[in-house]
């Protein structure tokens, strides 16, 4: 384990702050895990006290807000990126929209990527059509964004690993040249997590996380979440609501993102939910251990294949971002895979010869997914805009799980040697 995967709060590592994290706090009746409250309202003996709550102080009102089952995973994932605080959301998109919602005002500009995740990618253009300014370029190279910079930039947001086309975007010097310019820097940390990667370690103010993905990790729950990791000066923030202008600047941001994005969009995770996401995370480590290695032999046994003609993995000797991704993620490259088979072979015949691979969209499950993405979800988005983002007309996207290496290349294989 590397230096950047131990947890300093807590002096523990990654997996340890995150078994014990629940029983650290109150333990009711010695539990383990924190128990589920389902109250939609919490109640005050003093009346004084109620009030105390709903104009700041620590505490639970309507549960649109939050709950201390919400809170127990917040607390995870703010250990995880070794943040200062995170709010947890319904979805990863939930999360993203209370961010730009609630930070960004009609004649902002946003600096984002052209490889970014296409249900982001509308919620760009939506921004767009309300005012806001995007403009994306290729952030590959950090000289791209430092060059999109306006008087009215408000806001970076970049994603670590870009979807499905693998692009690793120019994390840390995009971070330190938002550092320079004192720019508010958001990096949606989904495709590598915070065990390969930490928002902080790269120096983004906010981080995203869809906690359906790999924090969570079986499929069976939906979240998102903001961590501030306490980088960013938000007295320097001009769209922060007086109201929210009230002690340490540290908190103003998430503050309102909390605020306005829970009460005014209402998207609140479920208590259900993140008490299966906070179960799921215990094993993210290893659960993305055993992923990022089956994806890596995956992606070699691929390239080498006489019927595939491209695999797009950051752990490919030939991926352009090959060397930077080692070093951001500490020699682990993720568990995404774009592949294109050679021309002549029907994708939906191969796909339909799959027996372990699991055709769905999602990614970031136990289970090995693929899906062929111009058909799917890059369908809306049309030709020129897929042109843009790298993306063919019969490329794949797989997202590897963590079954055994063997059964996983094994049936690729025996699909397109039946071709
Ligand atoms: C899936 C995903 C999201 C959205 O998360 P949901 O929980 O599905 O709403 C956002 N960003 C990235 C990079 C994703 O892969």
């Amino acid at each position: 384990m590397t230096k950047r995967q131990r947890n300093a709060m807590a002096n523990n590592g990654f997996t340890t702050t995150l078994l014990h994290s629940d029983r650290r706090s109150t333990i009711e009746h010695g539990a383990i895990h924190k128990p589920l409250h389902p109250s939609s309202e919490y109640a005050y003996a003093d009346s004084r006290e109620l009030a105390a709550v709903f104009q700041g102080k620590a505490g639970f009102t309507y549960a649109r807000q939050g709950t201390p089952t919400t809170g127990a995973l917040e607390a995870k994932i703010t250990q995880m990126e070794e943040g200062v605080s995170t709010v947890s959301f319904a979805t990863g998109m939930a999360a993203l929209n209370a961010t730009f919602f609630t930070l960004l005002r009609q004649g902002d500009h946003l600096i984002s990527s052209q490889y970014i995740f296409g249900n982001t990618n509308s919620l760009l253009s939506t921004l767009a059509e309300l005012g806001v300014e995007v403009t994306l370029v290729d952030a590959t190279d950090a000289a791209n964004v430092e060059a999109a910079l306006r008087p009215e930039t408000r806001m970076v947001f970049v994603e670590s690993i870009a979807n499905p086309g693998t692009q690793v975007a120019d994390l840390k010097a995009i971070g330190d040249w938002c550092g320079r310019q004192g720019l508010l820097y958001v990096v949606d940390n989904t495709l590598s997590t915070p065990w390969l990667c930490r928002g902080k370690d790269v120096g983004a103010g906010l981080v995203v996380n869809s906690l359906s993905k790999y924090i969570g990790g079986h499929g069976h729950a939906l979240g998102g979440a903001v961590t501030d990791t306490g980088l960013y000066d938000w007295s320097a923030y001009p769209n922060i609501a007086d109201v929210y202008r009230k002690g340490s600047p540290g908190g103003w941001g998430l503050t309102q993102i909390k605020k306005k994005g829970l009460r005014d969009m209402g998207a609140t995770l479920s208590a259900d939910s993140a008490h299966r996401i906070s179960v799921g995370s215990e094993t993210l480590a290893l659960r993305m251990e055993r992923s990022c290695s089956n994806a890596l032999a995956l992606a070699r046994a691929l390239e080498a294949h006489a019927k595939v003609a491209r695999v797009s993995y950051p752990g490919l000797a030939s991926h352009p971002q090959h060397e930077r991704a080692g070093q951001l993620f500490g020699g682990r490259y993720g568990a995404l895979l774009g592949v294109e088979l050679i021309d002549g072979i029907d994708v939906f015949d191969f796909l339909n010869r799959l027996r372990v691979f699991v055709l769905a969209t999602h990614l970031g499950d136990t289970r090995t997914l693929v899906l062929p993405v111009a058909h799917t979800i890059y369908y809306e988005m049309g030709p020129e805009r897929r042109a843009l983002m790298g993306i063919a007309d019969s490329m794949l996207r797989i997202s590897v799980g963590i079954e055994d290496e063997d059964d996983i290349i094994g049936d690729f294989c025996q699909a397109l040697e039946s071709m």
